[in-house]
């Protein structure tokens, strides 16, 4: 389905993969890239056969058009014809006809939910499917009249809320016990106020339109064991509210997290410094007027606006340094995040990245991601996978675990890079290591010079199975692994043909 090349790249054609030595890659049609296309729909070219109207679009219309020349597929009510973008599709066209002529917002989600296909496709845009009236005119559905809580899930969280003369605060019982500053994120914008709090798999929300104005910064508070969040609001003016406002859309529900939009906010860029010859380290600094903590593991989305089109890409938040983690606490209002990015000077997204000046603006999602904490309980023996940029999540994960995991003896890091130059936080690592003697360090090249002595190559059974040994026979392991897809697909293969459990593997991936 519609993807930007973030997982399958590099291309057949990119700098990068003519490096790697010609081992056998699906090439990509010149020409089709996703600047391509957006070329094609800034032309004036009328793209779906329609001249520009929208039509209401009935089941048994959307049917007929099943072919690779007349494409049509329906995500989330609103119908594209996606026949000009078939050959532009990264995944390719044989994925994208999975949805042909039938609603293809389940397949759509499960592979990249995060895409932002309204703003990519909006010139293949037919029109809306037509509603079936399910109800006599004038009667809602039961589900709309009754709680908009889910039935299933964690059961229902609720809220409540209590004054002073100078503060509003916010209270949302989540009765859970896992709850803690990184679940709640919160934004408040123009009059209105946004907290979702992810409760499991799923998502709370309190989204209200407030009756008075506030000052800009306010405060999460969390009390984990009762999973209470307090979320204090400062007043504008020391009046006393009658009422906290009126609801807006979806507010005071919980919906599956999967089914929830992303919801960006713009973060400044405060600095851009050179890591190696092509991968620098941003800071972003997050409005005043939100709280937001990137959970260990997990990833934000991106988002800007290039040639007039909304592009989104991921981005994994890593430390300062691999040092800043050890200096205890971590402020829980730290307002800076930092990512390691590796520019692509024939990328899409990068070249625009790296062109942003500092105080410049790029948008930034909720975090996302499937890697959880609990992964590591008990943990004695953790590997890491990283090839390239792959070693970005590794990042909070090395040092999370060197940190708050007492049951742990190992940690190794196996690092694949083509050359020493390309070798992220290489003296960084190394110094890690010396310091702590729990932490193993392993690079392995793939085109390193003659003056290279250590590991060359590949990932590979011979380089897996004497690495991954465990420190006791009954070792609780976990193996991380992150690189380019076909990196992670093929280490994933090795692992379980060496008898590595699914448990005992998390593979990073969008
Ligand atoms: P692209 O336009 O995708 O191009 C990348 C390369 O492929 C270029 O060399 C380009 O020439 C080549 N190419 C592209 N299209 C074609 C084509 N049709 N034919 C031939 N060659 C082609 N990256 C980081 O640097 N840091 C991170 O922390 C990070 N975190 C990530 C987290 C997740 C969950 C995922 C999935 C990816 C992450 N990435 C990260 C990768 C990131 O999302 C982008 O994919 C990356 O920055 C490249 O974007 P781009 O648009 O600049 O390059
Ligand atoms: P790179 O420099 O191109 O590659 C790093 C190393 O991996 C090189 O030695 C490379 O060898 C090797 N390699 C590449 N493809 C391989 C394959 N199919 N089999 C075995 N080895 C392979 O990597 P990069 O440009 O930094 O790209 C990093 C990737 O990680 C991107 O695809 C990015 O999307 C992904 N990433 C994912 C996440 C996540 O959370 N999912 C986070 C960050 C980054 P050769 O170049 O010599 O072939």
């Amino acid at each position: 389905m519609l993807n930007v090349p973030s997982q399958s790249f590099p291309g057949s054609s990119s700098q990068q993969r003519v490096s790697s030595g010609g081992r056998s890659k699906v090439p990509l049609k010149q020409g089709r890239s996703l600047m391509d296309w957006i070329r094609l729909t800034k032309s004036g070219k009328d793209l779906t056969g329609l001249k520009g109207r929208l039509i209401e679009v009935t089941e048994e219309e959307l049917k007929k058009h099943n072919k690779k020349d007349d494409c049509w597929i329906c995500i989330r009510g609103f119908v594209y014809n996606v026949s000009p973008y078939m050959e532009y599709h990264p995944g390719g066209e044989e994925e994208l006809m999975r949805g042909a002529g039938s609603d293809g917002t389940d397949l759509f989600d499960q592979v990249h939910r995060w895409v932002n296909y309204e703003s990519m496709l909006k010139e293949c845009l037919v029109g809306r499917m037509a509603v079936k009236p399910a109800f006599p005119k004038g009667m809602l559905p039961k589900s709309q009249v009754t709680d908009p809580l889910a039935k299933e899930g964690p059961s229902s969280p609720s809220y409540d809320w209590f004054q002073t003369d100078a503060l509003v605060t916010i209270v949302i019982y989540t009765k859970q016990k896992d709850i803690n500053l990184d679940s709640v994120i919160a934004d408040h914008r123009d009059d209105s106020f946004r907290a979702e709090t992810v409760i499991k798999d799923y998502s709370y929300l309190i989204h209200i339109a407030l009756s008075h104005e506030i000052q800009e910064d306010f405060s999460v508070r969390v009390v984990e064991n009762v999973g209470k969040i307090e979320i204090v609001l400062k007043k504008k003016e020391n009046t006393s509210w009658k009422c906290l406002g009126h609801p807006l859309e979806n507010h005071n529900s919980l919906i599956p997290k999967k089914d929830t939009g992303l919801y960006y906010r713009k973060c400044q860029l405060i600095s851009k410094e050179d890591v190696t010859h092509d991968t620098k380290l941003f800071c972003l600094m997050l409005p005043p007027s939100t709280h937001l903590q990137v959970p260990t593991g997990q990833h934000v989305y991106f988002k800007l606006t290039i040639t007039g089109t909304e592009i989104v890409k991921p981005y994994t938040p890593v430390s300062d340094s691999l040092f800043s983690e050890f200096k205890e606490p971590v402020l829980p209002n730290n307002k800076y995040i930092y990512f390691l990015i590796k520019i692509y000077p024939a990328g899409l997204f990068t070249p625009e990245l790296d062109h942003l000046q500092i105080g410049d603006y790029v948008s930034v999602s909720n975090p996302e991601g499937n890697f959880k904490i609990s992964q590591f309980q008990e943990l004695e023996d953790l590997f890491l996978l990283a090839a390239g940029t792959g070693f970005t999540p590794m990042v909070k994960v090395l040092s999370y675990a060197l940190t708050n995991i007492p049951s742990l003896r190992k940690v190794k890091l196996m690092f694949f890079n083509k050359t020493e130059d390309d070798i992220i936080w290489r003296s960084q690592l190394e110094k890690l290591a010396f310091k702590d003697k729990r932490f193993d360090l392993e690079f392995v090249l793939s085109a390193p010079t003659s003056e290279w002595n250590g590991k060359r190559g590949y990932i590979s059974p011979a380089l897996l199975s004497e690495f991954l040994k465990r420190s006791l026979d009954t070792s609780k392991v976990l193996i991380c692994i992150c690189g380019p897809m076909p990196f992670t697909e093929q280490g994933m293969k090795l692992l379980h043909d060496l008898n590595f459990s699914k448990d005992e593997i998390h593979s990073f991936t969008a």
